[in-house]
């Protein structure tokens, strides 16, 4: 999709894909098949790009460090980046800097578990949170432990080999996210704050802007994002996923450095796509307006399920909504599997929602009118 930004621009892609198959390697023309985790790799990759940025956040920090050593312009670098690569160290740094996470702490085995929750001055009691501070996605390495008991006897996280952070179990009332886009120069977007609505750990649909979000904390979410983005010298786009508690305050669950699910409603819905100006920024363009275009969009995510050929309900679904946008990857579908996303737009937030739930259910089969 980034790619697609670029084509009006005339900006050329090379594109370094695990396989051939993968989404954008089936649209890029440039692409190279190898192991981002190799060196080498990605220093023969390096050469002659302009500059170099990402659709996930797995490189290696130490890599990303080898290829700005030998001058290649790496954006967001990975000074920036490894706070989103590193839970452990994203949650280190943004206290340091004061913004408001929730109370956590690295920690070394399941007993240590127990001593967070229960023993720990200021202790958080149970449920407690934990995280493989490296490489979890849509929830994968992210347990929730609800007593001493089953602190006691969780081994799984301990597993992976990476540090692992316990959290308190925050009480929000729901997930929002803020998105902003900084340029290398320091030219800076935000866009509407969104709330983001997960079901069994994978974002479902997004609500732009979050209804019913007071102004005072729109804004403190807004400046929160910009002023993470400044401080840790991001470049491009930068997603700040957050909760919202009962009591009126935002805290941070976690942040990333490239377009995010969050931000997937502005290729439909605001004037310029998160896509857009991330590619700006890395390319330190002057970014482009990231107000909405309608009073509300939402995106909903359409999952693999039972119907191996998505395109059947091209048809139906374009019928019943002209204002439907679909948005599909070419990945092969399987049941959960998250294979596109529709947006649509409109003045009436209900209607709007509806059109978007239908589609993102029809395409998936789990309705069949
Ligand atoms: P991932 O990197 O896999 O997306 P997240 O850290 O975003 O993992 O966690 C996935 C989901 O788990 C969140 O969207 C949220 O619903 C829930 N979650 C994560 N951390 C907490 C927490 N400290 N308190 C309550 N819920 C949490």
């Amino acid at each position: 999709m980034t790619h697609e930004a670029g084509i009006p621009l005339g900006i050329r892609f090379r594109l370094l894909s695990d396989t051939p198959r993968d989404a954008a390697a089936q649209v890029v023309n440039d692409v190279v098949v190898g192991d981002y985790r190799d060196l080498d790799t990605l220093r023969a990759f390096a050469r002659g790009c302009d500059v170099i940025t990402f659709d996930h956040e797995h490189v290696p920090t130490e890599h990303l460090r080898a290829l700005e050593a030998d001058g290649v312009p790496v954006r967001p670098g990975p000074g920036a980046l490894v706070h989103a690569q590193d839970k452990g160290v994203m949650r280190a740094r943004l206290t340091a800097l004061g913004i408001p996470c929730p109370r956590h702490r690295v920690v070394a085995d399941p007993a240590d578990v127990r001593r967070f929750a229960e023993d720990d001055e200021g202790a958080v009691g149970f449920p407690v949170v934990l995280k493989t501070t490296r490489g979890g996605y849509d929830g994968k390495g992210v347990w929730v432990i609800r007593s001493a008991a089953e602190a006691a006897s969780t081994t799984a996280p301990f597993l992976a080999g990476v540090p692992v952070l316990a959290e308190e179990k925050v009480d929000f009332t729901r997930e929002l996210a803020a998105n902003v886009v900084r340029s290398p120069h320091g030219q800076a977007v935000a866009y509407p704050v969104v709330e983001s609505i997960q079901v069994d750990g994978v974002c479902d649909t997004v609500i732009a802007p979050a209804p019913g979000l007071p102004h005072d904390l729109s804004v403190a979410a807004q400046r929160l994002a910009l002023t993470i983005a400044r401080e840790l010298d991001v470049t491009g786009h930068l997603a700040v996923e957050l909760f919202e508690t009962a009591d009126g305050r935002v805290l941070v669950n976690e942040l990333a450095m490239r377009p995010h699910n969050s931000g997937h409603w502005t290729q439909d819905g605001a004037v310029t796509s998160q896509f857009a100006n991330h590619l700006r920024a890395v390319l330190d363009l002057p970014l482009g307006d990231p107000r909405p275009r309608a009073p509300w969009t939402v995106m909903a995510n359409v999952l693999g399920g039972d119907a191996p050929d998505m395109y059947q309900g091209y048809l139906h679904c374009m019928a019943r909504d002209p204002r439907l946008k679909i948005h599909m990857y070419g990945k092969d579908v399987k049941p959960g599997r998250k294979v596109g996303h529709v947006t649509t737009f409109g003045e009436d937030l209900a209607e709007v929602r509806d059109r978007a739930r239908h589609a993102a259910d029809y395409l998936r089969g789990i309705i069949d009118e």
